[in-house]
């Protein structure tokens, strides 16, 4: 029987990934096309199958995020018969975005893996939200892929020149692209990103427009898009995350349905975005300033000067909060205790000192 076989380099598979199935002769190697249930669509150079964990690596996994995510290549035994394949092993991840499980668990959810650069879609209109963008961002820097802003419907946007302005304050280091489903421009901007081998992911909230512009590069409406409410938002009822081929090469990955975007373990991602900070708060006068009330702070002078707005400020201490609860709770309490104890020592101290009287 003579099959086509799949050309795995189209696929993603580079030099890197091919070097390190080197050590698995006898396994054949696929890339996950998506899951659904403990079973996964792999692609290999045989075709598309199905896929499951041996009963080996379930046992040896020690995290969650060692399972197999949209986007991973994974050594695989093919079945002689009829069956599913079994994965072995998971490649090493050149990047991978990690989000907090939804839900009050403290564990982590691989959103996919392998991705080169993640396109984070925001409407310039009802959905245009600076506090979010900067939660994808450092999400996004932290799993070491470059990330693109891509403000979309402009068409309904009166002042787009302003909130480009404003997306500039907070996107440094990230490109930014200003797209329209309705004109060409937009498109085409988009299109210098797609190359063969190239895996990029789209995230953003519901209805921003994320299939309407997969259904454009794939030249096909192979994605349910959603008419539009009254208040401009979709109605994907999906949530299953897919990697798909484009027709002229590249790729690209769809993650419709999340609706929280939870930080974990992201302080090098925050430290990327929020580097104007780190920049401001070097300028303090002492080395543990708190930026609260101590003469010569940084950032109260950027924040009286115009240079940093008090909502960014906020948004900072909120996500490095959240990320320090994510990364060890435990540590967190054990810190903020620590925190009240080291207080009500010095108020103890003033106390006898006579400089607090109650
Ligand atoms: P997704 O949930 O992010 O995948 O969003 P969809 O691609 O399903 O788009 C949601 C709705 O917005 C659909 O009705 C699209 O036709 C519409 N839409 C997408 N892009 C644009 C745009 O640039 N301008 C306008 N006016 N509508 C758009």
């Amino acid at each position: 029987m003579n099959v086509t076989q799949i050309n795995m380099t189209a696929f993603g598979l580079s030099e890197r990934f091919a070097v390190l199935t080197t050590d698995y002769p006898n396994l054949l190697v696929g890339r996950i096309l998506s899951q659904e249930r403990g079973l996964y669509r792999v692609i290999s150079v045989r075709g598309e199958q199905f896929a499951e964990t041996s009963g080996k690596f379930h046992y040896e996994v020690g995290r969650v995020s060692d399972f197999p995510a949209v986007g991973d290549f994974v050594m695989i035994d093919c079945p002689k018969s009829m069956g599913n394949a079994i994965i072995h092993h998971i490649l090493p991840r050149k990047s991978v975005f990690i989000r907090k499980a939804v839900g009050t668990a403290q564990k982590e959810q691989v959103i996919a893996a392998n991705i080169d650069t993640v396109f984070i879609c925001m409407s310039l209109n009802n959905d245009f939200n600076l506090r979010r963008l900067e939660r994808y961002l450092s999400i996004c820097w932290e799993s070491g892929t470059a990330p693109v802003v891509v403000l979309t419907k402009a068409d309904l946007c009166k002042n787009t020149a302003e909130k480009l302005s404003s997306v500039e304050g907070v996107a440094m280091g990230a490109d930014i692209l200003i797209t329209s489903a309705i004109e060409q421009d937009g498109y085409e901007q988009v299109l210098p990103y797609i190359k063969e081998g190239h895996t990029i992911a789209l995230i953003g909230s519901s209805g921003v427009g994320k299939s309407t512009l997969i259904n454009r590069l794939l030249g096909e409406k192979r994605l349910n898009t959603t008419g539009l409410r009254k208040d401009d938002k979709g109605r994907h009822t999906t949530t299953r995350r897919e990697l798909f081929l484009l027709p002229n090469g590249g790729l690209v990955i769809d993650t419709p349905g999340m609706r929280e975007l939870g930080l974990w373990n992201a302080a090098q991602g925050l430290d990327k975005t929020f580097s104007d900070i780190d920049e401001l708060s070097a300028k303090c006068r002492f080395k543990n300033c708190s930026h609260t009330t101590e003469p010569g702070c940084g950032i109260i002078a950027a924040i009286e000067g115009g240079d940093l707005t008090s909502e960014r400020w906020q948004s900072y201490q909120k996500l490095k909060a959240e990320n320090a609860y994510a990364e060890d709770a435990e540590s967190y309490l054990a810190a903020k205790e620590q925190k009240h104890k080291n207080l009500a020592k010095i108020i103890k101290q003033k106390k006898s000192k006579g400089i607090i009287r109650r």
